[in-house]
């Protein structure tokens, strides 16, 4: 199924859309007018959108500016709705490329252009879902595809696989789908990417929120599934346990283990792996944890029968889960005993909570190409703009809390934000301002709730370390004992095991978790040498910690695996194995660039990097530079046979 991208068709009167003008991105409408007009002369006028940053939507116009574009745009859309909404062609190519500079207030480069067309479908074509046609029907049909996980990146491959016309399966350890916006079911628990932008490109929503709560994208999910008629082929409660590849055959011989314990195998010539990053709970093992009598849970596996009302309540770790749960249970719980290991970098986010108004909603829905430019907005400021200021400068002499001279302003900006916020309590303010280098560890955001609930009465936040957990609560390491009746453990996942805890078996009897050890590696963090037939989907050194969403990532990722399928199928071969010289190279260059990374930074310890300190997780790469590898895979980086 294809979805309408077009706007809907306007028949409000004038007073109601000049009511929704009220709310509207001003930079995003002047692109929208050129649509519903034809004319581009915008380009050319007096009112210039400033360079666009994160967060800020107005292009920095002021307000007799923006009045002026609402003014001019009231009586286009009143034109354009008296007409019967017809609209004029389409603006040119290279019109649209002169809109994306205006709109952003910058030279968008050429060589961004392409990605960002595709990321837009200002036609309405799905532009990453690529033709088939070539490849005969019954080599397509003579296929088989296992598809592990049928969360955000699982459900990518399915509809890619549905529309190419291959065979697949889809299995799926949960009663349902969703992965991560599945299992997370704690309060607070919401997105932190812009939805409007953390959606499929080719799958816009009506969000209710801007940074949606968990149900709206659980949702969501459950909704594509049904819309693109993927549903049927997935299997739930069915996980995989290992997968061995037998050379004979040319295929993946899987076992799955079912709910109720029983096996059952399935052969597939290929496997994509799309098992997540983010979603094997880590509980570590402090002293005494066995003798806690009251219930005690990981945030990923919320315990819902759990009163928290009135209890005394201890929450250990203050990461991006913490974050957002910390501020729900200060507001229930008696006491709340929050035990920070290593404080976070946050950036303000004032709409973070906030609801999409029925203005702009109304914008989305009935303005031209309105929904796709406000995409790129969303876009553009957080593309590769950020990557400079996370490069170390080996001459930039504050390396013990910046890295250059770009990340000493964040640090300066953000630092402000913490004391604008807890400045009236000192003592607070030193605790949760952080000695390295923002952005070396998960960025995290907070509109005042999260330093809010850290200022309330009921809420201690311990930074001394833990000596143990009692009968009765846990010990601190200045021996102050603070009671709890539940202890909910935000203490992250086990992230420096990829694609744990199934059992991958290659060629000649490689083993991938004995291969990889701590220190998972990939070609382009997608295939690995003597493991013919596997893709992986956010595998290692594919996690974004600079810009775009995991949504972008995993597109560009599920395009290649169809390309890499696609060129197998159409070559007449059954297998293609990633050469070594092509992955050690990739990877070479992946560590020197690492390595100039602020997540390299020895001042932190975070889930990007191993035991050893090398950064596993994270992708260094521009943005633009990973798409184009990712577009068309090239048959010669791989073994065929
Ligand atoms: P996390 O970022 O790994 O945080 C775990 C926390 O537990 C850290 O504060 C860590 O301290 C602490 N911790 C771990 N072991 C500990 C120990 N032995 N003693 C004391 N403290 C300990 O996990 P998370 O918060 O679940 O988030 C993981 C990732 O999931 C995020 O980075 C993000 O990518 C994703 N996520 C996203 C959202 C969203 O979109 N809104 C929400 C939740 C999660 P240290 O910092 O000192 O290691």
């Amino acid at each position: 199924m294809k979805r309408d991208l077009r706007a809907a068709p306007i028949t409000a009167d004038d007073a109601i859309i000049a009511r929704a003008l009220e709310s509207a991105s001003i930079p995003t409408l002047m692109m929208s007018l050129i649509h519903v007009t034809g004319d581009a002369s915008l380009l050319r006028g007096p009112i210039r959108p400033q360079r666009a940053v994160m967060g800020e939507v107005h292009g920095g116009l002021p307000e007799a500016e923006r009045a002026e574009v609402r003014r001019q745009a009231l009586a286009a859309l009143r034109a354009y709705r008296d007409r019967g909404c017809k609209l004029p062609p389409p603006p040119e190519l290279k019109t649209v490329r002169e809109m994306m500079s205006f709109m952003v207030g910058e030279p968008v480069p050429d060589e961004y252009a392409p990605m960002m067309l595709e990321e837009m479908e200002l036609d309405g074509e799905d532009q990453r879902a690529l033709r088939w046609d070539g490849v005969p029907e019954e080599r397509r049909s003579a296929f088989h595809v296992l598809v592990v996980g049928a969360g955000m990146s699982g459900i990518l491959a399915a509809i890619r696989l549905e529309q190419a016309g291959i065979p697949y399966t889809v299995v799926e350890k949960n009663p349902a789908v969703g992965g991560t916006w599945y299992e997370n079911r704690y309060p607070g628990c919401r997105v932190d990417v812009a939805n409007h932008f953390y959606s499929y490109s080719f799958e816009p929503n009506e969000w209710v929120e801007f940074f949606s709560q968990r149900n709206e994208l659980f949702a969501y999910f459950e909704r594509v599934v049904r819309d693109y008629g993927v549903r049927d082929k997935i299997r739930f409660e069915r996980e995989v346990t290992s997968a061995s590849w037998d050379e004979d055959a040319g295929r993946w011989d899987v076992r799955l283990r079912t709910r109720d314990g029983g096996e059952e195998r399935i052969s597939a010539n290929a496997i994509v792996s799309a098992v997540g990053q983010l979603n094997r709970p880590s509980i570590p093992d402090l002293p005494g944890r066995e003798r806690f009598a009251g219930p005690s849970f990981h945030s990923a596996e919320w315990d819902d029968a759990q009163e928290l009302r009135g209890k005394n309540v201890a929450v250990i770790g203050t990461g991006a889960s913490a974050f957002q749960l910390v501020p729900e249970v200060a507001k229930q719980a008696a006491k709340l005993s929050v035990f920070q290991r290593s404080p976070a970098w946050m950036t303000p986010n004032a709409i973070y909570h906030a609801k999409v108004s029925d203005g702009k909603k109304w914008l989305l829905r009935h303005l031209p190409a309105y929904a796709r430019w406000y995409r790129f907005l969303l876009f553009w400021p957080g593309s590769d703009g950020l990557l400079p200021s996370l490069v170390i400068d080996p001459s930039w002499p504050h390396s013990e809390r910046s890295v250059n001279a770009l990340n000493e302003e964040q640090r300066v900006m953000f630092t402000a934000y913490l004391a604008s916020q807890v400045g009236d309590r000192p003592e607070l303010l030193a605790k949760v301002t952080p000695s390295y280098p923002p952005f070396g560890k998960r960025m995290l955001q907070d509109n005042g709730s999260w330093l809010g609930a850290l200022k309330r009465e009921n809420v201690d936040l311990v930074t001394c370390g833990i000596r143990e957990i009692t009968k009765g609560g846990v010990t601190d390491n200045d021996g102050v004992h603070h009671p709890a009746d539940v202890i909910v453990f935000a203490t992250g996942f086990h992230t420096n095991k990829f694609l744990w805890p199934m059992r991958v078996t290659g060629r000649g009897g490689a083993v991938l978790s004995e291969r990889w050890g701590d220190d998972p590696r990939a070609y382009l963090g997608i295939t690995v040498p003597d493991f013919p037939n596997l893709f992986c989907l956010y595998g290692p050194s594919t996690n974004l910690a600079h810009a775009g969403s995991i949504i972008f990532h995993s597109e560009c990722q599920v395009r290649y695996a169809m390309s890499c399928l696609k060129g197998l199928l159409e070559s007449g071969k059954r297998t293609m194995d990633c050469r070594r010289d092509v992955h050690d190279a990739f990877n070479a260059k992946l560590d020197e660039t690492l390595a100039r990374m602020v997540w390299s930074h020895p001042g932190m310890n975070s889930w990007y990097k191993n035991a050893k300190g090398r950064v596993i997780a994270t992708s260094p790469w521009r943005l633009v530079d990973y798409w184009g590898w990712t577009r068309d895979a090239n048959l010669a980086d791989y073994r065929l046979s």
